[in-house]
């Protein structure tokens, strides 16, 4: 995989290649593992990995595990399986836990050095005393706190001689600075906390201006890409590395955050829908998640694709349509996967010309696009299932499949004609009558009269039932991510389940396996609702497309 498509970030890279500033490319992936990865993860995956890649660095998988309330085990597995799933391997794993040894003894080099204190006021005095951006932040009255009395708090602090939010570690920069990030930035807090790597070894934790870029000066990443709104912190970046006199010095670059319409990326509020059971889980098909995608029907090259494609740039962040992400899996599985037959509302179909008890084995191509794919042979008979809205008993104008009176083609097979609708005593339609014209065979070559409405059909003796189930966007508003409204806007008819046939060749469908349905898109067998001989279907998405990239 290379990232094609030029980039901001690529340029900087050949330069820094060009005038020796760096021998190798090493780029780092770093996750909190505080939830699932998601689509605007897959990006910064993409990026990190397919750049390093593209001039033979290496790319790091490191978690960012320095807040131990958030982090739990089943996201660092879950983050492990999305990133292999994309089709990527790092070269090193690391967890920034690894590194709060270093990281303590730099920041007790700070305190030497006179460029940190430990300071007593609390988180809210903090924020009221940084000022505003037209305004100078104040000064800490324990800013001059001498460097004994520093080194000695500190370690009181590492020892646990405090309570959460009674002292913190800040760094001494400029209280007057116009960029607030260095307006004494905290580096240090106090957190009593089981920690999913180290334990109860520590209980205090750097936060993460201060692990990230030693973290990636103590890795040796040279390029340390994140998304934009870190921009403002770079200068702090800068300054741990030089103040903690760190051997490798990285540098950070900014690109834009992906957002698409219709969904929240943040993993805060996607944890919401789960934990408020608004989706069954991480990986619901309607979470914009890896796992949620994969389940759905995505492929990794259509992920990859779009993520190339919606491009890199360190101006705005961009909401894009989710019709994008829809254009690059209909690209992918066109020619990769066998077209065949699905009834989502079955109605059952006589033909009462055909002889009882007989079967034919009708010959089908896999895929007109995509010879390769062969041929398989379906089963035909007397009585068959057709959609429910491809009939109508009285049509409206303009409709051209099956009503009392009319000829349709059933693709694969024959001509039928509509003679008798049969009715339950309430008036619903229970079954149709029609006959069918042995001359019309598919392939067959005849050419006698023609029909304006296909439709497809299933066997009805040897169907097999199916669940399809059918997605539409999870948030009814196109700018879900801003503000917190989101909840309030769940669309009710985000998943709607129906009860139908597939072909009998479907019958060994397994999890993962992905056909295009004539007419009603591209399926994939669900992992979690499948049972062996009765396949659940995702629809991943519909064969019509609105978008034009
Ligand atoms: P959230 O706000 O959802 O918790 P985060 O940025 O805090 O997201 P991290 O686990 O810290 O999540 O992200 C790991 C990496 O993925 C970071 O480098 C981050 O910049 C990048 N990333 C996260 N979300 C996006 C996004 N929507 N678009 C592009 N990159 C992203
Ligand atoms: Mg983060
Ligand atoms: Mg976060």
């Amino acid at each position: 995989a290379s990232a094609s498509s030029s980039n901001y970030i690529k340029n900087i890279m050949i330069e820094d290649l060009n005038t020796g500033k760096v021998n190798t490319i090493v780029t780092r992936f770093p996750p909190e593992p505080n939830g699932y990865l998601h689509i605007g993860h897959a990006k910064s995956i993409c990026l990190n990995f397919e750049l390093a890649d593209e001039f033979g660095g290496r790319t790091h998988l490191r978690f960012d595990d320095t807040n131990p309330v958030k982090e739990d085990e089943e996201f660092v597995r879950s983050i492990q399986e999305d990133v292999k799933w994309l089709g990527f391997e790092w070269e090193q794993l690391y967890f920034a836990s690894d590194f709060f040894d270093e990281m303590y003894e730099r920041a007790l080099r700070l305190i030497r050095k006179g460029k940190a204190y430990v300071c007593d006021l609390t988180a809210e005095q903090i924020r009221e005393t940084r000022g505003t951006l037209t305004q100078p932040g104040q000064e800490s009255p324990y800013r001059n706190r001498s460097v004994e009395e520093n080194l000695d708090l500190f370690e009181r602090m590492h020892k646990g001689e405090y309570a959460n939010g009674e002292k913190v570690l800040r760094a001494k920069i400029d209280m007057a600075s116009p960029n607030i990030n260095l307006r004494d930035p905290v580096l240090y807090r106090i957190a009593h906390a089981h920690h999913h790597n180290t334990g109860d070894k520590w209980c205090i934790y750097p936060m993460y201006d201060y692990a990230h870029p030693l973290e990636d000066a103590i890795e040796g990443v040279t390029h340390s890409v994140c998304t934009l709104e870190f921009a403002d912190h770079r200068p702090l970046y800068d300054w741990v590395v030089q103040e903690c006199e760190m051997e490798n010095v990285p540098r950070q670059y900014e690109f834009n955050r992906l957002s698409l319409t219709n969904t929240v990326m943040s993993k805060r509020k996607l944890k919401l829908l789960v934990d408020e059971k608004v989706v069954d889980g991480w990986d619901d098909p309607r979470m914009p998640t890896i796992s949620g995608l994969r389940r759905k029907g995505y492929t990794p090259e259509a992920i990859r694709t779009f993520c190339r494609e919606v491009g890199v740039v360190k101006t705005n962040n961009s909401v894009v349509d989710e019709k994008m992400l829809e254009h690059f899996i209909r690209e992918d599985l066109k020619l990769k996967v066998p077209r065949t037959m699905a009834v989502l509302q079955p109605l059952k179909v006589v033909i009462t010309n055909y002889p009882e008890g007989q079967v034919e084995m009708l010959d089908a191509e896999n895929n007109p696009e995509n010879e390769a794919m062969g041929h398989r042979q379906i089963p035909f008979s007397r009585e068959i299932y057709i959609e429910r809205d491809d009939f109508m008993e009285e049509p409206v104008k303009g409709y051209f499949r099956l009503f009392p009176g009319n000829e349709v083609r059933l693709k694969h097979a024959y001509f039928i004609k509509c003679e008798n609708v049969i009715k339950d005593a309430d008036g619903n339609i229970t079954e149709l009558h029609c006959t069918y014209d042995p001359e019309t065979k598919s392939g067959s070559g005849f050419t006698g009269r023609k029909v304006k409405g296909t439709i497809h059909w299933v066997e009805a003796t040897q169907a097999v039932p199916a669940e399809f189930r059918l997605y539409e966007p999870l948030i009814l508003d196109e700018q879900a991510e801003e503000g917190d409204s989101f909840l309030d806007n769940i669309n009710p008819k985000s998943l709607e389940t129906v009860q139908g046939f597939v072909e009998n060749n479907m019958r060994g469908a397994k999890p993962q396996d992905k056909f295009q349905f004539f007419r009603h898109g591209y399926f994939n067998v669900d992992s979690k609702h499948w049972a062996e001989g009765r396949p659940v279907f995702n629809r991943i998405v519909s064969l019509k497309s609105s978008f034009d990239p």
